[in-house]
């Protein structure tokens, strides 16, 4: 492993026996104290008129025990982080893009190296289980392998077709936009706000993140291996604090925000960021379906379908939550469905031996119980789980599959973000792509079948950013070259993929004549200059016309 060697030793070593002072010590790292202004009741308002306490006690889901405290920041403490990250930005923008690229590949290695103390971290503040933790570990490492050997070639400058051939020329440059704000949620704290810092690290922005509330100490921890990998000071800071407060407060300040959470607060976020015209992309929510075609094999389907419903108890923005079935697959895939998720696991331990772990807290449980009651009310029957298990953790609940659900119920129409799944019959294929777009979601799909080419062919009927075949996510989230993002109410723009990178720099078209100006020459009049440039350009057009002929019988 290559380091970076600050030459002090890092809180970071304590971390693993969850010591408070090392929790303490991260939460030093936040700038300002928030208590820049305490004293004064007005003083603690943020840009959205939302007030703050002066700290926020961060808890753990399994225990519902208390493990620290971050501070609360208000509206002066981000327009400091902001004003320091903006003069950060300037050296960084002229560090070399390759150099930026070995600071990020330097943290990825160093992600790896720490896993464990990472995973127990993560685990802590989630109270998700080890099985799924473990993918965020892989996946930071990933997304910083991905920037650093594709972003220099995506940021490189490029010429494209000029205005007038042999004449001038047309060059694109694309520049860092200056300082971007990261906002992210709780599910997966790593994945979700470090790495879609990195790749606005290293097309030369500096970020300002804002993790969720209750999930601050994931990003405090990676923010400490990023220095310790050689990012400089202020190229990244961490705002913890209140959404209502931090949020709106850095959408003010900066040039670009990247948002992903729910579609509430999504909204409010682009009318922000619209009214100060900056860019953004927003990846929100979604309730995701799955297509199970009658030629599926059934036992791998239902593999799949555990995975694809259950990850991360459902809080996963990309799970499943309404699976539609060719009839005559219905019984047989329900069955072996029903089978394979009475054999899933619950526990908080830190070790690899339960499948799914708790949920966030108490609201969450809240939400999953009331979609589930609502579902029952209507009509639907629980097959399996259907109530919540105290005795394993304050907020589990167990893997829930529903039948005969109500297709205006809320669990058919909203986002659950639990581990709640409800399974239909349809007649046919077509009838399912319907069924799967009849919402005002569009973020991820999978469509099951025996004929790869048929599922590929139906993936193109469903209105979503990424649709999978013959697997529940992995296959689009993992491809990190492809873009990944939602349309209609799961948001807006793309991450992963040079569409990802992209997202954080502003282009600049470079046109050069070399002729001097294009306007009307002085010895020509200006009648038979334009009778000629229309001769001209229509004689063009027919040449064109006849070498893309030319090329498509010769097969190029
Ligand atoms: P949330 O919208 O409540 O919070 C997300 C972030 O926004 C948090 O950091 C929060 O503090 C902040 N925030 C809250 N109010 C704000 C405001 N007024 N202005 C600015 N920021 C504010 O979302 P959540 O409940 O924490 O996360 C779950 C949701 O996120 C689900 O809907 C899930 O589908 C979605 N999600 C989407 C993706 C994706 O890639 N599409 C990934 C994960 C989660």
């Amino acid at each position: 492993m290559a380091t970076h060697d600050r030459g002090s030793a890092s809180v970071l070593d304590d971390l693993p026996a969850f010591d408070p002072a090392a929790f303490d010590a991260l939460a030093e790292r936040v700038p300002g104290d928030g208590s820049s202004t305490a004293g004064s009741s007005a003083s603690r308002t943020g840009a959205s008129g939302a007030t703050a306490p002066d700290r926020l006690r961060v808890t753990a889901p399994a225990t519902n025990e208390p493990i620290g405290s971050v501070p609360a920041c208000d509206e002066s403490d981000v327009d400091r982080a902001v004003e320091r990250a903006r003069t950060a930005a300037a050296a960084w923008a002229e560090t070399p893009v390759r150099e930026r690229a070995a600071i990020i590949d330097r943290f990825g290695d160093l992600v790896r190296d720490r896993r464990e103390p990472l995973l127990d971290l993560l685990q802590l503040e989630t109270g998700k289980s080890r099985t799924t933790a473990v993918e965020e570990l892989l996946d930071v490492p990933m997304a910083c392998a991905y920037a650093a050997d594709h972003g220099p070639a995506a940021l490189a400058e490029k010429r494209r077709g000029p205005a007038l051939p042999l004449v001038t020329t047309a060059t694109v440059t694309y520049d860092p936009v200056g300082v971007v704000g990261v906002i992210s949620p709780w599910n997966y704290p790593l994945t979700l706000a470090v790495a879609d810092a990195i790749p606005a690290l290293l097309a030369g922005n500096a970020v300002v993140l804002k993790p969720d509330e209750k999930t601050p100490f994931g990003a405090l921890y990676l923010a400490e291996l990023l220095e310790l990998a050689g990012l400089p000071d202020d190229v990244l800071t961490v705002v913890t604090g209140e959404g209502p407060v931090v949020g709106p407060a850095l959408i003010d300040r900066v040039d670009y925000v990247s948002f992903t959470g729910s579609t509430e607060t999504g909204r409010i976020v682009a009318e922000r960021a619209g009214r100060n015209l900056i860019d953004c992309s927003l990846e929100l929510g979604g309730n995701n379906p799955m297509v199970v075609l009658a030629d599926a094999d059934v036992e791998a389907t239902a593999r799949g379908a555990v995975q694809a419903c259950f990850s991360n108890a459902g809080q996963l923005c990309l799970a499943a939550e309404r699976i539609y079935v060719e009839e005559p697959a219905f019984e047989p895939f329900r069955d072996a469905f029903l089978a394979a998720t009475r054999e899933l696991t619950l526990g908080t331990g830190f070790d690899y031996d339960a499948d799914l772990g708790s949920l966030i807290d108490a609201d969450q449980l809240a939400r999953v119980e009331a979609h589930v009651a609502d579902a029952r009310e209507t009509g639907a029957t629980v097959l399996t789980g259907g109530r919540a298990r105290p005795d394993v953790a304050p907020y589990c609940y167990e893997p829930t599959i529903l039948s005969d659900v109500d297709p205006g119920s809320t669990v058919a129409c909203e986002e659950t973000f639990g581990p709640v799944v409800s399974v239909t019959p349809v007649p046919d294929a077509a009838t399912a792509v319907e069924r799967a777009n009849d919402s005002p979601y569009g973020l991820n799909a999978s469509v099951w079948t025996g004929d790869r080419k048929r599922g590929e062919a139906i993936a193109r009927e469903i209105d979503c950013g990424t649709v999978c075949v013959n697997d529940a996510f992995l296959a689009g989230w993992g491809a990190v070259d492809a873009p990944m993002g939602g349309v209609g109410d799961s948001g807006v723009g793309r991450r992963h993929g040079p569409e990802g990178i992209r997202r954080y720099v502003e282009s600049r078209t470079v046109g050069v004549s070399r002729v001097g100006p294009l306007t009307f020459p002085e010895r020509i009049s200006r009648k038979h200059f334009v009778r000629g440039a229309f001769a001209l350009s229509g004689a063009g057009r027919r040449l064109e016309r006849v070498l893309r002929g030319l090329r498509r019988r010769i097969g190029r």
